[in-house]
Order: C-alpha cells, then sequence, then structure tokens
C-alpha cells in the first residue's frame, strides 16, 4: 500500500475551490511615480490598471525622501545586512530606526523585525511567557499574527467580544486583581475599520492591574499630529505599555516593531526566537524606512489628503447606492455577502474597467461579510474617485447586487 501524499494537497485545495475561496493572486507591476497606476499581467496581456486595494495608504513607497534614502544606502551598503542582529546583522541604519521609532511613539526603546507579523508573534509570546501565570485577554478579532502569538505563548488565554468594554471588564474581574494579566488589542479593525476605545480599555487595565499591548499597524503614519497612531491622537501613548506597528503598510517599506519603557523591549530582544534566529532587515530597507518616518512626523499633507479622498469615495459610492458599510477610518468597505459574487465583482471591475479591489472573504471576515475593501490614498485624485463610483455602479446593476438606499447610506 502507497500513501497518497499528493491526494491530502489536492483535497484541501479542492475544499476551498468548493467554498468559493480558492485565492488567485493578480500579478502587477507597480510603476515608481505613477501611483496608483500600475500594470497588470490579466489573461496573458498586460494592462493599466488603478490599484484601489493597496495597503501602501499614503503612496510612501514611491515618495522621492523614501527611494533617495534606498539609493543612497544600496549605493554605500550594498543589499543585505550580512546576518542576525545577534551575528554582525545589527547596522547603524537600524539603530537609527530605532531611536527614531522610539521618539515616535514617546518610549525608551523600540525594536525592528523583519515584519509586522513577526513582532506581534514573537513579543506577544515572549512577553506572556515572561510574566509567571499571565492571562491573555484577546479582542476576538485580532489579527492572525496576534492570535499566533496568544497560541504560542502557551498561556491560558480569554476572548473578550469585539470592543465589549463590558465583557472585557467581566473578564478582568473572574481573573482578579492579584492575576498578571496582558490586553491584546488593534487601534484600527482593517476589515470593517473602526477604532477600539482606547482611553477606556487603560481605564480597566490599570483598575484591574493589566498590562496592555495594541496593534497600530492600521495608523501608524495616518493618525495623531505625528503619525504615531490613534493612541497619540488620542493622548494615550504613555498609558500604553507595548506599541507595535509596520513599517510596511502607511511607511511603504517593509519590517515591524514594536516600542516600550524599561526592560520590556530588552526583554524582548534576548529572549524571542522570532527576533534572534533570522536575518536583520537590510540597510537599504531600514533607511527607507526611517527617511518614510521622519517625513511623516513632520508632514501631514499626506494624512489630511487621504482622509479627504476617503470621505468623498464613501460619499461618491454612497450617493449611487453602494453599500458602503460604516467606518469612521480611511478603509471603505463594500458589502457584497456572498463569496462568488464578491469575487464575480472584482472579476468585473478588473477586466472592463481596470480597477483593481481584490475580494475579501472567509476566514479573513465572516461568512456573509465578503466584501470589497476599498483604500483610498491622497494619490487617487477626484476624478479616479468618480470613474470608480461609476464603473462600481454598472457592475452592481450587470450582477444585481444589493444596493442600499442613497441617503441611508450616507447617514
Ligand atoms: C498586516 C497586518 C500585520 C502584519 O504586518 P506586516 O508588516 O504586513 O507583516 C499585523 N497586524 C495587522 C492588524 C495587520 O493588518
Amino acid at each position: 500500500m502507497s500513501i497518497d501524499y499528493a491526494g491530502f494537497f489536492s483535497g484541501a485545495i479542492d475544499k476551498l475551490h468548493e467554498e468559493r475561496r480558492y485565492r488567485v493572486f493578480l500579478d502587477i507591476e507597480r510603476i515608481a511615480g505613477a501611483f496608483p497606476h500600475a500594470r497588470a499581467e490579466i489573461d496573458g496581456k498586460t494592462r493599466d490598471i488603478v490599484i484601489w486595494c493597496s495597503n501602501d495608504y499614503l503612496g510612501m513607497g514611491q515618495h522621492p525622501d523614501v527611494i533617495a534614502a534606498a539609493r543612497k544606502a544600496v549605493a554605500e551598503h550594498g543589499v543585505g545586512a550580512g546576518g542576525t542582529r545577534n551575528i554582525s546583522g545589527t547596522n547603524s541604519a537600524i539603530v537609527a530606526l530605532e531611536r527614531e521609532l522610539a521618539d515616535l511613539h514617546g518610549k525608551d526603546h523600540a525594536l525592528v523585525f523583519t515584519s509586522g507579523f513577526i513582532s506581534n508573534d514573537a513579543t506577544i509570546s515572549t512577553v506572556a511567557r515572561l510574566v509567571p501565570d499571565c492571562l491573555i485577554l484577546s479582542d476576538e478579532l485580532n489579527h492572525a499574527s496576534m492570535i499566533e502569538g496568544v497560541r504560542r505563548a502557551g498561556r491560558e488565554k480569554a476572548i473578550f467580544r469585539h470592543n465589549d468594554l463590558a465583557h472585557l471588564e467581566e473578564l478582568l474581574k473572574k481573573a482578579g486583581v492579584e492575576r498578571p494579566k496582558l490586553i491584546v488589542f488593534e487601534s484600527v479593525y482593517s476589515m470593517d475599520g473602526d477604532i477600539a476605545p482606547i482611553h477606556a480599555i487603560c481605564d480597566l487595565a490599570e483598575r484591574y492591574g493589566a498590562m496592555t499591548y495594541i496593534d497600530e499597524v492600521h495608523a501608524v503614519g495616518m493618525y495623531g499630529p505625528r503619525g504615531a497612531g490613534v493612541a497619540e491622537r488620542e493622548g494615550a501613548m504613555e498609558r500604553i505599555d507595548i506599541i507595535e506597528g509596520t513599517l510596511a503598510k502607511a511607511f511603504g517599506c517593509l519590517g515591524g516593531y514594536v516600542a516600550a519603557d524599561g526592560a520590556i523591549v530588552d526583554a524582548v530582544r534576548s529572549h524571542a526566537t522570532g527576533f534572534i534566529f533570522t536575518t536583520a532587515l537590510p540597510p537599504v530597507i531600514a533607511s527607507a524606512a526611517c527617511a518614510s518616518v521622519r517625513h511623516l512626523k513632520k508632514s501631514s499633507v499626506e494624512r489630511d489628503g487621504q482622509q479627504r479622498q476617503a470621505a468623498l469615495t464613501k460619499r461618491q459610492l454612497a450617493a449611487r447606492g453602494i453599500p458602503v458599510m460604516v467606518s469612521e477610518t480611511h478603509i471603505v468597505p463594500v458589502l457584497v455577502g456572498d463569496p462568488e459574487k464578491a469575487k464575480a465583482a472584482s472579476d468585473l471591475l478588473l477586466r472592463r474597467h481596470g480597477l483593481y479591489i481584490q475580494p475579501i472573504n472567509f476566514p479573513t471576515v465572516p461568512r456573509g461579510t465578503e466584501r470589497l475593501r476599498i483604500t483610498p490614498s491622497p494619490l487617487h485624485g477626484d476624478a479616479l474617485i468618480e470613474e470608480l463610483a461609476d464603473a462600481m455602479d454598472q457592475v452592481w446593476k450587470e450582477l444585481d447586487l444589493p444596493r442600499r438606499a442613497a441617503a441611508e447610506a450616507a447617514e
């Protein structure tokens, strides 16, 4: 008897096809200086498209200062980092970047990782393991990287209903003030575009003696006077023990980090395998990210432009009865409610109109809430927004997708 190994894998893929959530990637070529315009390989042909679903939220990936910093670093230092941080990979560009990030968040120290995913996974698991008998309280909509960190901590966990303060308090009370606790949550939840009640969570943390860990991945660069995130905007940064962010979204580069006071960062640096046993970010990326963080500390033009264009997109879609989900942020989710229809809408937008919006399906969002997630940037001009709204109107007509009364949607 031979074992059909190949069958395990094709079976796993077949299941995704059956559930209509097999993922297809679009092969795109970003064009420096032309964002959000790009080229894509579609049915064997190269076509011009407009990207409407990028997490390079502010177009910083092509900012002249960022490109110049990268060019200079490559010319001076070459490409690779040459090792892990322990073994010859610590370069002056990373050290400067960490200083910049600590200053951004008003913390003593910052630590850079190779991605935001790793920073969450490594830090949450390490911190919870270093705190004896730590109970982790985790928002039910936390990102997969945080869930992975919670899982790998091997500590008891309690999941609280999304942004539900009463439920969080009930769980804190049950644990008691004596037991060490870590509350992990996000500031901006990127699929719905809603925001956590940061001060209220910190109030509870203080009352019940818990540590706080916030993921500001979808907020750094974009909120607060210096782009440190929602906690900065709300004057809550110093109330949070550990702030995590990415260099890959609004900062337009690659990498993740945490910022904190006292010995926390040093302990993570010294204990987290996801930090220790992997090659450092190369100087080219660290320098580019540093230039991006520095720029967004003093410039609000990009933030203001993004908020303006996101609001305009919401208004234009709502005026045509497209069901924009309520969002307090720059994220514009449009409800379709069916995986096949979400994919069909995305396909039509791309093939007929040259507009790229990736459909979002389970398990990223709950079944029945499949959606198109639109992320307007300051570089999506008014004319592009009108073109998008008209195209979506046509697609909604052609596929007979659910609409919402314009007045209701605009509420
Ligand atoms: C994208 C994302 C991450 C991971 O960040 P990367 O730098 O892309 O690895 C972490 N948290 C949230 C909420 C995210 O959406």
